[in-house]
Protein backbone atom coordinates (compact mmCIF):
# COMPACT_ATOMS: atom_id res chain seq x y z
CA UNK A 1 0.00 0.00 0.00
CA UNK A 2 1.14 3.61 -1.01
CA UNK A 3 2.46 5.06 2.23
CA UNK A 4 2.34 9.31 2.34
CA UNK A 5 5.24 10.82 4.47
CA UNK A 6 5.40 14.18 5.64
CA UNK A 7 8.86 16.08 3.95
CA UNK A 8 11.15 17.92 6.91
CA UNK A 9 14.51 18.85 5.95
CA UNK A 10 14.94 16.43 2.70
CA UNK A 11 14.02 13.43 4.62
CA UNK A 12 10.54 11.67 4.79
CA UNK A 13 8.83 11.41 8.15
CA UNK A 14 6.48 9.46 10.00
CA UNK A 15 3.43 11.27 11.93
CA UNK A 16 5.48 12.06 14.88
CA UNK A 17 1.78 11.09 16.84
CA UNK A 18 1.88 7.82 14.99
CA UNK A 19 -1.32 9.29 12.86
CA UNK A 20 -2.63 8.48 9.60
CA UNK A 21 -5.87 8.90 7.83
CA UNK A 22 -6.75 7.04 3.83
CA UNK A 23 -5.99 8.40 0.46
CA UNK A 24 -9.19 6.77 -0.91
CA UNK A 25 -9.33 6.57 -5.28
CA UNK A 26 -12.57 8.58 -6.26
CA UNK A 27 -12.54 6.32 -9.30
CA UNK A 28 -13.53 3.26 -7.25
CA UNK A 29 -14.01 3.72 -3.13
CA UNK A 30 -10.82 1.82 -2.84
CA UNK A 31 -7.90 2.95 -0.72
CA UNK A 32 -4.81 4.25 -2.76
CA UNK A 33 -2.92 4.31 0.69
CA UNK A 34 -2.64 6.09 3.89
CA UNK A 35 -1.39 9.60 4.25
CA UNK A 36 0.68 10.10 7.76
CA UNK A 37 -0.66 13.49 9.50
CA UNK A 38 1.98 16.22 10.42
CA UNK A 39 1.46 16.63 14.18
CA UNK A 40 2.17 20.23 15.78
CA UNK A 41 5.25 18.88 16.39
CA UNK A 42 6.24 18.06 13.11
CA UNK A 43 5.00 21.19 11.37
CA UNK A 44 7.32 22.92 14.36
CA UNK A 45 10.41 20.71 12.81
CA UNK A 46 9.76 21.88 9.09
CA UNK A 47 9.07 25.81 9.85
CA UNK A 48 12.28 25.41 11.90
CA UNK A 49 14.04 23.21 9.42
CA UNK A 50 13.03 25.86 6.83
CA UNK A 51 14.40 28.84 9.00
CA UNK A 52 17.44 27.53 9.00
CA UNK A 53 17.45 26.79 5.08
CA UNK A 54 17.52 30.46 4.82
CA UNK A 55 20.81 30.89 7.01
CA UNK A 56 21.99 28.00 4.93
CA UNK A 57 23.43 27.65 1.05
CA UNK A 58 19.99 28.79 -0.20
CA UNK A 59 20.04 32.52 1.17
CA UNK A 60 23.87 32.94 0.25
CA UNK A 61 23.14 31.40 -3.39
CA UNK A 62 23.38 33.53 -6.40
CA UNK A 63 20.50 33.85 -8.33
CA UNK A 64 22.22 32.39 -11.43
CA UNK A 65 22.95 29.31 -9.35
CA UNK A 66 19.26 29.17 -7.42
CA UNK A 67 17.88 29.75 -10.91
CA UNK A 68 19.76 26.55 -12.08
CA UNK A 69 18.72 24.33 -9.69
CA UNK A 70 14.76 25.15 -10.20
CA UNK A 71 16.07 24.08 -14.07
CA UNK A 72 16.88 20.92 -12.74
CA UNK A 73 13.56 20.64 -10.67
CA UNK A 74 11.26 21.35 -13.88
CA UNK A 75 13.43 18.29 -15.62
CA UNK A 76 13.30 16.28 -12.58
CA UNK A 77 9.37 16.51 -12.69
CA UNK A 78 9.51 15.92 -16.60
CA UNK A 79 11.40 12.94 -16.32
CA UNK A 80 9.47 11.19 -13.95
CA UNK A 81 6.28 12.58 -15.96
CA UNK A 82 4.71 9.12 -15.85
CA UNK A 83 4.99 8.67 -11.95
CA UNK A 84 3.36 12.29 -11.50
CA UNK A 85 0.85 11.43 -13.59
CA UNK A 86 -0.13 8.24 -12.00
CA UNK A 87 -0.26 9.65 -8.76
CA UNK A 88 -2.17 12.42 -9.88
CA UNK A 89 -4.94 11.03 -11.68
CA UNK A 90 -5.22 8.48 -8.87
CA UNK A 91 -5.70 11.32 -6.32
CA UNK A 92 -8.06 13.47 -8.49
CA UNK A 93 -9.75 10.66 -10.87
CA UNK A 94 -8.89 13.11 -13.84
CA UNK A 95 -8.33 11.33 -17.20
CA UNK A 96 -4.77 11.12 -18.57
CA UNK A 97 -5.61 13.11 -21.17
CA UNK A 98 -6.33 16.35 -18.91
CA UNK A 99 -3.50 15.79 -16.49
CA UNK A 100 -0.90 14.96 -18.98
CA UNK A 101 -1.80 18.30 -21.16
CA UNK A 102 -2.35 20.67 -17.95
CA UNK A 103 -1.20 19.31 -14.73
CA UNK A 104 1.48 18.24 -15.27
CA UNK A 105 3.45 20.37 -17.81
CA UNK A 106 2.05 22.99 -15.76
CA UNK A 107 3.80 21.66 -12.87
CA UNK A 108 7.36 21.97 -14.58
CA UNK A 109 6.69 24.95 -16.17
CA UNK A 110 6.13 26.61 -13.04
CA UNK A 111 9.50 26.23 -12.44
CA UNK A 112 10.98 27.30 -15.47
CA UNK A 113 9.11 30.42 -15.99
CA UNK A 114 9.83 32.13 -12.68
CA UNK A 115 13.58 30.93 -12.88
CA UNK A 116 13.89 32.59 -16.09
CA UNK A 117 11.62 35.67 -14.76
CA UNK A 118 13.76 36.80 -11.36
CA UNK A 119 16.95 37.23 -13.21
CA UNK A 120 14.60 39.79 -15.07
CA UNK A 121 13.24 41.52 -12.25
CA UNK A 122 14.42 45.17 -11.90
CA UNK A 123 14.31 47.50 -8.68
CA UNK A 124 14.19 51.24 -8.53
CA UNK A 125 16.94 53.68 -7.79
CA UNK A 126 15.78 57.66 -7.16
CA UNK A 127 18.33 60.46 -7.20
CA UNK A 128 17.77 62.88 -4.17
CA UNK A 129 18.62 66.80 -4.02
CA UNK A 130 19.80 67.77 -0.05
CA UNK A 131 20.22 70.75 1.32
CA UNK A 132 23.94 70.69 2.04
CA UNK A 133 23.80 70.30 -2.22
CA UNK A 134 25.65 66.99 -2.17
CA UNK A 135 22.22 64.56 -2.53
CA UNK A 136 21.87 61.39 -1.70
CA UNK A 137 20.79 58.07 -3.64
CA UNK A 138 17.94 55.55 -2.76
CA UNK A 139 18.30 52.34 -4.12
CA UNK A 140 16.32 49.46 -3.76
CA UNK A 141 17.11 46.12 -2.82
CA UNK A 142 14.66 43.08 -2.67
CA UNK A 143 15.18 40.24 -0.16
CA UNK A 144 13.32 36.76 0.38
CA UNK A 145 9.86 37.55 2.62
CA UNK A 146 11.58 34.20 4.50
CA UNK A 147 9.24 31.36 5.33
CA UNK A 148 6.56 31.01 3.02
CA UNK A 149 3.12 29.05 4.25
CA UNK A 150 2.10 27.25 0.73
CA UNK A 151 -1.93 25.82 1.64
CA UNK A 152 -3.06 23.70 -1.43
CA UNK A 153 -6.54 22.68 -2.74
CA UNK A 154 -7.10 19.34 -4.76
CA UNK A 155 -8.42 20.63 -8.03
CA UNK A 156 -5.72 21.06 -9.92
CA UNK A 157 -2.90 19.82 -6.83
CA UNK A 158 0.56 19.64 -8.47
CA UNK A 159 -0.41 22.76 -10.85
CA UNK A 160 -1.78 25.34 -8.14
CA UNK A 161 0.77 24.07 -5.55
CA UNK A 162 3.95 24.73 -7.87
CA UNK A 163 2.46 27.96 -9.08
CA UNK A 164 3.69 29.41 -5.69
CA UNK A 165 6.64 27.15 -4.38
CA UNK A 166 7.94 28.22 -7.90
CA UNK A 167 8.40 31.87 -7.27
CA UNK A 168 9.08 31.29 -3.40
CA UNK A 169 11.68 29.51 -3.96
CA UNK A 170 12.89 31.41 -7.09
CA UNK A 171 12.99 34.72 -5.01
CA UNK A 172 15.07 33.02 -2.93
CA UNK A 173 12.34 31.76 0.12
CA UNK A 174 12.03 28.08 1.67
CA UNK A 175 8.55 26.76 2.08
CA UNK A 176 6.40 24.57 4.02
CA UNK A 177 3.24 23.13 2.40
CA UNK A 178 -0.05 21.82 3.22
CA UNK A 179 -1.28 20.09 0.38
CA UNK A 180 -4.76 19.25 0.09
CA UNK A 181 -5.83 16.08 2.42
CA UNK A 182 -7.67 14.64 -0.70
CA UNK A 183 -4.72 14.84 -2.74
CA UNK A 184 -1.29 14.84 -1.00
CA UNK A 185 0.61 12.26 -3.55
CA UNK A 186 2.37 14.72 -6.23
CA UNK A 187 3.27 17.36 -3.92
CA UNK A 188 5.42 14.43 -1.26
CA UNK A 189 6.87 13.40 -4.63
CA UNK A 190 8.22 16.50 -5.75
CA UNK A 191 10.11 16.44 -2.67
CA UNK A 192 12.35 13.20 -3.83
CA UNK A 193 12.82 15.72 -7.32
CA UNK A 194 14.50 18.33 -5.09
CA UNK A 195 16.41 16.34 -3.53
CA UNK A 196 17.14 14.95 -6.82
CA UNK A 197 17.80 18.68 -8.39
CA UNK A 198 20.37 19.58 -5.53
CA UNK A 199 17.40 21.84 -3.49
CA UNK A 200 19.27 22.05 -0.06
CA UNK A 201 17.46 20.53 2.96
CA UNK A 202 14.98 22.78 4.79
CA UNK A 203 13.98 24.87 1.16
CA UNK A 204 10.97 22.62 0.59
CA UNK A 205 9.21 21.08 3.26
CA UNK A 206 5.81 19.23 2.69
CA UNK A 207 3.31 18.54 6.02
CA UNK A 208 0.44 16.77 5.39
CA UNK A 209 -3.34 16.95 7.21
CA UNK A 210 -6.61 18.96 7.39
CA UNK A 211 -7.30 22.45 8.14
CA UNK A 212 -8.68 23.03 11.31
CA UNK A 213 -6.74 21.49 14.60
CA UNK A 214 -4.51 19.65 12.13
CA UNK A 215 -1.59 20.72 10.17
CA UNK A 216 -3.17 23.39 8.31
CA UNK A 217 -3.94 25.73 11.24
CA UNK A 218 -0.72 24.71 12.96
CA UNK A 219 1.33 25.70 9.76
CA UNK A 220 -0.60 29.31 9.59
CA UNK A 221 -0.41 29.61 13.12
CA UNK A 222 2.88 29.54 13.15
CA UNK A 223 5.45 32.30 14.49
CA UNK A 224 8.17 31.19 12.35
CA UNK A 225 5.91 31.51 9.17
CA UNK A 226 7.08 35.09 7.29
CA UNK A 227 3.97 35.07 4.67
CA UNK A 228 1.13 32.83 3.80
CA UNK A 229 0.13 31.86 0.23
CA UNK A 230 -3.39 30.52 0.11
CA UNK A 231 -5.89 28.98 -2.75
CA UNK A 232 -8.98 27.67 -1.78
CA UNK A 233 -12.41 28.09 -1.18
CA UNK A 234 -13.77 31.87 0.38
CA UNK A 235 -14.52 30.82 3.67
CA UNK A 236 -11.48 29.28 4.49
CA UNK A 237 -9.00 32.39 3.08
CA UNK A 238 -10.78 34.46 5.93
CA UNK A 239 -9.96 31.82 8.47
CA UNK A 240 -6.46 32.10 7.48
CA UNK A 241 -6.35 35.98 6.73
CA UNK A 242 -7.09 36.31 10.65
CA UNK A 243 -4.53 33.89 11.74
CA UNK A 244 -2.28 36.21 9.77
CA UNK A 245 -3.48 39.13 10.94
CA UNK A 246 -1.26 38.27 14.32
CA UNK A 247 2.30 39.06 13.62
CA UNK A 248 1.13 41.34 10.41
CA UNK A 249 1.91 38.58 7.95
CA UNK A 250 1.65 39.42 4.36
CA UNK A 251 -0.93 36.93 2.64
CA UNK A 252 -1.98 36.03 -0.90
CA UNK A 253 -5.67 34.83 -1.43
CA UNK A 254 -6.56 32.90 -4.07
CA UNK A 255 -10.41 31.88 -3.56
CA UNK A 256 -14.21 31.03 -5.01
CA UNK A 257 -15.74 31.96 -8.23
CA UNK A 258 -19.42 31.90 -9.30
CA UNK A 259 -18.01 32.78 -12.71
CA UNK A 260 -20.62 33.87 -15.70
CA UNK A 261 -20.27 33.48 -19.21
CA UNK A 262 -22.14 36.49 -21.61
CA UNK A 263 -22.87 34.66 -25.09
CA UNK A 264 -24.27 37.44 -27.66
CA UNK A 265 -26.00 36.80 -30.58
CA UNK A 266 -23.00 38.23 -32.84
CA UNK A 267 -20.73 35.27 -31.82
CA UNK A 268 -19.05 32.74 -33.65
CA UNK A 269 -21.90 30.04 -32.13
CA UNK A 270 -19.40 26.82 -32.67
CA UNK A 271 -16.61 28.78 -30.93
CA UNK A 272 -18.97 29.70 -28.01
CA UNK A 273 -20.39 26.29 -27.93
CA UNK A 274 -16.91 24.55 -27.80
CA UNK A 275 -15.59 26.74 -25.41
CA UNK A 276 -18.11 26.61 -23.03
CA UNK A 277 -18.52 23.08 -23.01
CA UNK A 278 -15.26 23.48 -21.55
CA UNK A 279 -15.62 25.97 -19.07
CA UNK A 280 -18.31 24.48 -17.56
CA UNK A 281 -16.97 20.99 -17.40
CA UNK A 282 -13.29 20.72 -17.69
CA UNK A 283 -11.66 19.02 -14.83
CA UNK A 284 -15.80 17.77 -14.25
CA UNK A 285 -16.33 21.56 -12.87
CA UNK A 286 -13.73 21.26 -11.05
CA UNK A 287 -11.65 24.86 -11.90
CA UNK A 288 -11.92 27.71 -10.36
CA UNK A 289 -12.37 29.72 -13.28
CA UNK A 290 -15.30 27.13 -14.44
CA UNK A 291 -18.62 28.63 -15.75
CA UNK A 292 -21.63 27.94 -13.61
CA UNK A 293 -23.47 30.99 -14.87
CA UNK A 294 -24.40 31.22 -18.33
CA UNK A 295 -26.64 33.90 -19.91
CA UNK A 296 -27.44 34.01 -23.09
CA UNK A 297 -28.81 36.87 -25.72
CA UNK A 298 -32.61 35.60 -26.07
CA UNK A 299 -32.25 35.41 -30.13
CA UNK A 300 -30.04 32.35 -29.55
CA UNK A 301 -30.95 31.15 -26.71
CA UNK A 302 -33.31 27.54 -27.63
CA UNK A 303 -30.31 26.80 -30.47
CA UNK A 304 -27.21 27.31 -27.89
CA UNK A 305 -28.81 25.44 -24.97
CA UNK A 306 -29.55 22.58 -27.18
CA UNK A 307 -26.68 22.52 -28.74
CA UNK A 308 -24.36 22.34 -25.18
CA UNK A 309 -26.96 20.09 -23.89
CA UNK A 310 -26.85 17.69 -26.90
CA UNK A 311 -22.70 17.71 -26.75
CA UNK A 312 -22.55 17.58 -22.64
CA UNK A 313 -24.87 14.48 -23.42
CA UNK A 314 -22.23 13.14 -25.33
CA UNK A 315 -19.27 13.02 -22.89
CA UNK A 316 -17.88 9.53 -21.46
CA UNK A 317 -17.49 9.66 -18.04
CA UNK A 318 -14.67 6.80 -16.79
CA UNK A 319 -11.17 5.36 -15.96
CA UNK A 320 -8.31 8.33 -16.09
CA UNK A 321 -5.96 5.76 -18.12
CA UNK A 322 -9.13 5.02 -20.65
CA UNK A 323 -8.12 7.40 -23.66
CA UNK A 324 -11.71 7.94 -24.43
CA UNK A 325 -12.93 9.20 -21.53
CA UNK A 326 -13.99 12.55 -21.34
CA UNK A 327 -14.61 12.72 -17.91
CA UNK A 328 -13.69 11.95 -14.46
CA UNK A 329 -15.45 11.22 -11.23
CA UNK A 330 -15.54 14.41 -8.57
CA UNK A 331 -12.68 14.27 -6.48
CA UNK A 332 -14.17 12.51 -3.27
CA UNK A 333 -17.51 11.23 -1.49
CA UNK A 334 -18.25 14.34 0.54
CA UNK A 335 -17.61 16.49 -2.51
CA UNK A 336 -20.15 13.98 -4.57
CA UNK A 337 -22.41 14.64 -1.69
CA UNK A 338 -22.22 18.41 -1.97
CA UNK A 339 -22.46 18.78 -5.43
CA UNK A 340 -25.71 16.20 -5.08
CA UNK A 341 -26.92 18.48 -2.59
CA UNK A 342 -27.05 21.53 -5.51
CA UNK A 343 -28.96 19.22 -8.26
CA UNK A 344 -31.41 18.41 -5.60
CA UNK A 345 -31.89 22.02 -4.44
CA UNK A 346 -32.17 22.90 -8.25
CA UNK A 347 -35.40 21.01 -8.82
CA UNK A 348 -36.58 23.05 -5.43
CA UNK A 349 -35.94 25.84 -6.25
CA UNK A 350 -37.71 25.76 -9.70
CA UNK A 351 -35.62 24.54 -12.01
CA UNK A 352 -36.00 22.84 -15.85
CA UNK A 353 -33.34 20.38 -15.53
CA UNK A 354 -32.64 20.29 -19.48
CA UNK A 355 -29.61 17.58 -18.82
CA UNK A 356 -28.52 15.48 -15.82
CA UNK A 357 -29.12 15.80 -12.29
CA UNK A 358 -27.89 12.57 -10.73
CA UNK A 359 -25.86 9.83 -10.41
CA UNK A 360 -24.77 7.82 -14.00
CA UNK A 361 -25.12 4.71 -14.06
CA UNK A 362 -21.92 3.19 -13.53
CA UNK A 363 -20.46 -0.21 -14.20
CA UNK A 364 -20.17 -2.88 -11.31
CA UNK A 365 -16.67 -2.13 -10.68
CA UNK A 366 -16.63 1.62 -10.49
CA UNK A 367 -20.31 1.65 -8.55
CA UNK A 368 -18.04 2.99 -5.41
CA UNK A 369 -16.59 5.88 -7.00
CA UNK A 370 -17.93 9.60 -6.35
CA UNK A 371 -19.54 9.72 -10.04
CA UNK A 372 -22.15 12.92 -11.55
CA UNK A 373 -24.31 13.18 -14.02
CA UNK A 374 -23.10 16.60 -16.04
CA UNK A 375 -25.98 18.78 -15.55
CA UNK A 376 -27.70 21.70 -17.35
CA UNK A 377 -30.17 23.85 -15.61
CA UNK A 378 -32.52 26.54 -17.14
CA UNK A 379 -35.47 28.59 -15.64
CA UNK A 380 -34.09 29.83 -12.25
CA UNK A 381 -35.05 33.05 -10.24
CA UNK A 382 -31.59 35.20 -9.79
CA UNK A 383 -31.91 34.88 -6.68
CA UNK A 384 -32.02 31.07 -6.30
CA UNK A 385 -29.06 30.05 -4.43
CA UNK A 386 -28.20 27.45 -7.18
CA UNK A 387 -27.30 30.40 -9.32
CA UNK A 388 -25.36 32.44 -6.83
CA UNK A 389 -23.47 29.54 -4.52
CA UNK A 390 -20.22 27.82 -6.01
CA UNK A 391 -20.99 24.32 -6.75
CA UNK A 392 -17.89 23.17 -8.40
CA UNK A 393 -19.18 20.43 -10.36
CA UNK A 394 -19.79 19.53 -13.48
CA UNK A 395 -23.33 21.76 -13.95
CA UNK A 396 -24.24 25.48 -15.62
CA UNK A 397 -27.31 26.98 -15.27
CA UNK A 398 -28.33 29.39 -18.37
CA UNK A 399 -30.46 32.22 -18.25
CA UNK A 400 -31.45 34.75 -21.58
CA UNK A 401 -31.00 38.16 -21.30
CA UNK A 402 -32.08 41.38 -24.12
CA UNK A 403 -29.53 43.75 -23.31
CA UNK A 404 -25.36 44.61 -23.31
CA UNK A 405 -26.11 46.48 -19.92
CA UNK A 406 -28.68 43.42 -18.56
CA UNK A 407 -26.19 40.99 -19.40
CA UNK A 408 -23.31 43.12 -17.62
CA UNK A 409 -25.07 43.56 -14.62
CA UNK A 410 -26.33 40.07 -14.52
CA UNK A 411 -22.76 39.29 -14.68
CA UNK A 412 -22.27 40.98 -11.69
CA UNK A 413 -24.55 40.58 -9.69
CA UNK A 414 -22.46 37.91 -7.40
CA UNK A 415 -20.36 38.58 -4.43
CA UNK A 416 -17.24 36.81 -6.17
CA UNK A 417 -15.57 38.08 -8.76
CA UNK A 418 -12.40 35.63 -10.50
CA UNK A 419 -13.39 35.66 -13.78
CA UNK A 420 -15.76 36.03 -17.08
CA UNK A 421 -15.69 34.17 -20.80
CA UNK A 422 -17.28 36.55 -22.97
CA UNK A 423 -18.51 35.48 -26.44
CA UNK A 424 -18.83 37.68 -29.49
CA UNK A 425 -17.31 38.61 -32.87
CA UNK A 426 -17.64 42.71 -32.12
CA UNK A 427 -14.34 43.80 -30.82
CA UNK A 428 -15.75 46.90 -29.58
CA UNK A 429 -18.58 44.93 -27.86
CA UNK A 430 -15.83 42.61 -26.24
CA UNK A 431 -13.71 45.68 -25.19
CA UNK A 432 -16.76 47.35 -23.26
CA UNK A 433 -18.15 44.21 -22.00
CA UNK A 434 -14.97 42.87 -20.41
CA UNK A 435 -13.80 45.95 -18.53
CA UNK A 436 -16.65 46.43 -16.87
CA UNK A 437 -16.74 43.21 -15.38
CA UNK A 438 -15.94 43.14 -11.83
CA UNK A 439 -13.22 40.16 -11.91
CA UNK A 440 -9.77 39.64 -12.12
CA UNK A 441 -9.63 38.05 -15.28
CA UNK A 442 -11.73 38.41 -18.17
CA UNK A 443 -11.54 36.01 -21.25
CA UNK A 444 -12.91 36.74 -25.35
CA UNK A 445 -13.64 33.93 -27.51
CA UNK A 446 -11.40 32.00 -25.04
CA UNK A 447 -11.03 29.95 -21.97
CA UNK A 448 -8.36 29.44 -19.25
CA UNK A 449 -5.61 30.75 -21.58
CA UNK A 450 -2.99 31.79 -19.74
CA UNK A 451 0.10 33.24 -20.34
CA UNK A 452 1.91 32.85 -17.00
CA UNK A 453 3.71 36.44 -17.28
CA UNK A 454 -0.06 37.97 -16.61
CA UNK A 455 -1.38 38.96 -13.34
CA UNK A 456 -3.90 36.30 -11.64
CA UNK A 457 -6.50 36.51 -9.06
CA UNK A 458 -9.89 37.64 -8.09
CA UNK A 459 -11.71 41.08 -7.12
CA UNK A 460 -14.54 40.70 -4.00
CA UNK A 461 -14.85 37.99 -2.67
CA UNK A 462 -12.35 35.62 -5.09
CA UNK A 463 -9.36 37.13 -3.57
CA UNK A 464 -6.61 39.55 -2.19
CA UNK A 465 -3.35 40.21 -3.97
CA UNK A 466 -2.46 39.03 -7.76
CA UNK A 467 0.12 36.56 -8.56
CA UNK A 468 1.57 35.70 -12.19
CA UNK A 469 4.83 36.98 -13.58
CA UNK A 470 5.97 40.34 -11.90
CA UNK A 471 3.12 40.30 -9.42
CA UNK A 472 3.99 36.45 -7.93
CA UNK A 473 8.20 38.22 -7.26
CA UNK A 474 6.26 41.36 -5.70
CA UNK A 475 4.65 39.01 -3.04
CA UNK A 476 7.61 36.60 -2.41
CA UNK A 477 10.20 39.71 -2.15
CA UNK A 478 10.05 42.34 0.81
CA UNK A 479 11.53 45.74 -0.72
CA UNK A 480 13.77 47.40 1.42
CA UNK A 481 14.96 50.92 0.15
CA UNK A 482 18.67 51.66 1.42
CA UNK A 483 19.23 55.55 1.26
CA UNK A 484 22.84 56.63 0.41
CA UNK A 485 23.68 60.40 1.38
CA UNK A 486 26.87 61.63 -0.70
P1 LIG B 1 -10.55 24.41 0.96
O1 LIG B 1 -10.60 25.84 1.34
O2 LIG B 1 -11.49 23.47 1.61
O3 LIG B 1 -9.11 23.81 1.25
C1 LIG B 1 -7.94 24.37 0.70
C2 LIG B 1 -6.76 24.04 1.59
O4 LIG B 1 -6.92 24.73 2.84
C3 LIG B 1 -6.64 22.56 1.93
O5 LIG B 1 -5.28 22.22 1.93
C4 LIG B 1 -7.21 22.49 3.33
O6 LIG B 1 -6.75 21.41 4.11
C5 LIG B 1 -6.74 23.81 3.91
N1 LIG B 1 -7.50 24.30 5.05
C6 LIG B 1 -8.83 24.14 5.29
N2 LIG B 1 -9.17 24.76 6.44
C7 LIG B 1 -8.03 25.34 6.93
C8 LIG B 1 -7.73 26.11 8.10
N3 LIG B 1 -8.67 26.43 8.99
N4 LIG B 1 -6.46 26.52 8.27
C9 LIG B 1 -5.50 26.22 7.39
N5 LIG B 1 -5.73 25.48 6.27
C10 LIG B 1 -6.97 25.04 6.04
O7 LIG B 1 -10.67 24.36 -0.62
P2 LIG B 1 -10.74 23.05 -1.55
O8 LIG B 1 -12.09 22.44 -1.34
O9 LIG B 1 -9.52 22.24 -1.36
O10 LIG B 1 -10.65 23.70 -3.02
C11 LIG B 1 -11.76 24.15 -3.72
C12 LIG B 1 -11.89 25.66 -3.59
O11 LIG B 1 -10.71 26.27 -4.05
C13 LIG B 1 -13.00 26.24 -4.43
O12 LIG B 1 -13.66 27.25 -3.69
C14 LIG B 1 -12.26 26.87 -5.60
O13 LIG B 1 -12.92 27.92 -6.25
C15 LIG B 1 -11.02 27.34 -4.92
N6 LIG B 1 -9.94 27.53 -5.90
C16 LIG B 1 -9.54 28.80 -6.19
C17 LIG B 1 -8.53 29.01 -7.12
C18 LIG B 1 -8.06 30.39 -7.49
O14 LIG B 1 -7.00 30.49 -8.09
N7 LIG B 1 -8.78 31.44 -7.16
C19 LIG B 1 -7.93 27.91 -7.75
C20 LIG B 1 -8.37 26.62 -7.40
C21 LIG B 1 -9.36 26.45 -6.47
Amino acid sequence: MNEVKNFINGEYCASSGGKTFDNVNPCTGSLNGSVHEATRQDVNAAVLAAREALKGPWGKMTEEKRSAILHAVADGIDRRFDEFLAAECADTGKPYNIASHIDIPRGAANFRVFADAVKNFSTEAFQMATPDGNGAFNIAVRKPKGVIAVISPWNLPLLLMTWKVGPALACGNTVVVKPSEETPTTTSLLGEVMNEAGVPPGVFNVVNGFGPDSAGAFLTDHPGVDAITFTGETRTGEIITRSAAKGLRDVSMECGGKNPALVFADCDMDKAIEGTLRSVFANCGQVCLGTERVYVERTIFDEFVARLAGEAAKFKLGVPDDKTVDMGPVVSHEHQKKVLSYYQLAVEEGAEVVLGGGVPDMPAELAGGAWVQPTIWTGLADDARVVNEEIFGPCCHIRPFDTEEEAIALANDTAYGLAAAIWTENTSRALRVSTQIECGIAWVNSWFLRDLRTAFGGSKESGMGREGGEHSLEFYTELQNVCIKI
